[in-house]
């Protein structure tokens, strides 16, 4: 790949960059060589690509769940067909390693055959009334035009949740990816028209934050499903510009807690695993741990020999590798602040703490553990979005209880115990989303996933994830006399 333009706008079934404002570079984050030119869409284009899902709409909504789903298991296949080589692109624009990326592009395609499932599953009710002669039925119908805003970190995943909700649902599309991976978002919506859907009912702009903000505030707009930053979801609220349904998925500062009865050699696996994996840009990334005080020493000890067991590495030359470069150079900086932060607020630095020896370029940073973290470090209380671990230790539960649900955020919480009670008091009292306990993947396709608190509103996965693209409709009719 080079830096040469690319057709990266996708309005009615046609590639093209007439109309663009302006070029953006997209780079590789392990070589910081620049991958593409990729265009900016302004208002008018926005408004283009909102009419033309709009004109797609009625049809799409008419065309019957079957067909909706056959088009969505036809999608699957594609992608599945093209999985290569959507995840070299994802690879080389983001910097997850190969195998992880081929991983997201794989959990996509099942994404598509779960939602064309329930596309066929979607039923209304009847309600019985006091009267004789009349029935309530209740309808679920699309709720219209949804913009799909999605941010860098699972950038085909993030896209795919949205898309194969919303296309089960009846609703058409109008999709913004992150600035930072347009090429991967490119990549899964080539696959669109390949399966067969019709012209407008899945479009795709690009651009930053003025080219989201003109898609949200678009009067033609009836849904918004947003995963991003918490300051870009509340800024979303304000600038929307009017009353439509919203969904956002938002940052986390997710707690894992290490129970007196846990297995530690568990929690260290499941630590090192959800701390660093995509050096820590995961929105449900364990970012803060609270270790019993009985097994403090013997979990840090763990945790470090983990850290320094993972292998860091430009994803395109070594798939197999554990980690790539962070996917940009705020990211770095970032870390960068809340290691200085933790320094100063005295923590105990167990290993890395900077950039790794050995790369000329890239955003590579090493996994990093702190101990004695105490609460107003900013480890423990803002999301990092890397690879930095924050370690404290606890004696009673009531402590930890406090200490974890501290703070604006309730995204995903992680527990570690073997024994009953021990889990039940802390699952009952966690004020989050999803919590996993002895694993750490709190997220999978078919329950709901969404956040407490300022980690966002409304649900994404399971039939949930479909349902916010669905408006109820009673219809109360009279039979009888
Ligand atoms: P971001 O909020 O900066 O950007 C997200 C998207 O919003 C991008 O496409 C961006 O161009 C767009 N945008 C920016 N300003 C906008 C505006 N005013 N109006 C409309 N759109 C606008 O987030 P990011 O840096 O791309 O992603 C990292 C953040 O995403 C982290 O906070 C992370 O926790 C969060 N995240 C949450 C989830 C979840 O499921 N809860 C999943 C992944 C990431």
């Amino acid at each position: 790949m080079t830096g040469e333009q690319s057709p990266s706008i996708l309005i009615d079934g046609i590639w093209s960059t007439d109309g663009a404002e302006g070029w953006f570079t997209v780079s590789n984050p392990a070589t910081e060589q620049p991958l593409a030119q990729v265009a900016t869409a302004g208002a008018a284009m926005v408004d283009r690509a909102v009419q033309a899902a709009r004109r797609a709409f009625p049809a799409w909504r008419d065309l019957g769940p079957h067909k909706r789903a056959t088009l969505l298991q036809a999608l699957a296949r594609v992608v599945d067909e093209r999985r290569d080589a959507i995840a070299r692109i994802m690879t080389a624009e983001q910097g997850k390693p190969l195998d992880e990326a081929r991983g997201e592009v794989s959990k996509v395609a099942r994404t598509f055959e779960f939602y064309a499932g329930e596309a066929v599953r979607l039923l209304g009710q009847t309600i019985p009334n006091e009267e004789k002669g009349f029935l309530s039925l209740v309808e679920k119908e699309p709720i219209g035009v949804a913009a799909a805003i999605a941010p860098w970190n699972y950038p085909v995943e993030l896209i795919g949740w949205k898309l194969g909700a919303a296309l089960a649902a009846g609703c058409t599309l109008v999709i913004k990816p992150s600035e930072y991976t347009p090429l991967s978002a490119v990549a899964l919506i080539e696959c669109v028209g390949l399966a067969g859907f019709p012209a407008g009912v899945v479009n795709l702009i690009q651009g930053a934050g003025p080219t989201g903000a003109a898609l949200v505030s678009h009067p033609d707009i009836d849904k918004i499903a947003f995963t991003g930053s918490v300051s870009v979801g509340e800024d979303i609220f304000r600038t929307m510009g009017g009353i439509k349904s919203v969904s956002l998925e938002l940052g986390g500062n997710c707690p894992m807690v290490v129970g007196a009865s846990a297995d530690v050699d568990a929690a260290v696996a499941g630590a090192v695993r959800r701390g660093f994996r995509n050096m820590g840009q995961i929105c449900i990334a364990v970012n803060r741990i609270y270790v019993h005080r009985s097994l403090y020493e013997r979990f840090l000890a763990g945790l470090v020999e983990g850290a320094g067991r993972l292998s860091i590495a430009n994803g395109l030359e070594r798939p197999d590798a554990d980690l790539g470069p962070m996917t940009n150079i705020d990211g770095i900086r970032k870390v960068e602040r809340h290691v200085a932060d933790a320094r100063e607020r005295g923590a105990r630095l167990l290993c890395g703490g900077g950039r790794p020896d050995g790369f000329s370029h890239g955003f590579f940073f090493q996994p990093t553990v702190f101990a004695d973290c105490t609460p107003d470090t900013l480890v423990m209380s803002e999301e990092t979005f890397g690879p930095v671990l924050g370690v404290a230790p606890f004696d009673t539960l009531d402590e930890v209880i406090a200490e974890a649900n501290a703070g604006p955020y309730g995204l995903a919480a992680y527990v570690y115990a073997r024994d009953v009670g021990e889990i039940f008091t802390l699952t009952r009292a966690l004020c989050f989303g999803s919590i996993a306990v002895n694993n750490v993947d709190a997220g999978i396709m078919n329950a709901p996933y969404g956040g407490r608190k300022r980690s966002g509103i409304g649900y994404e996965h399971g039939r949930e994830g479909m349902e916010g693209y669905l408006a109820l409709k009673h219809v109360r009719l009279r039979h009888g006399a």
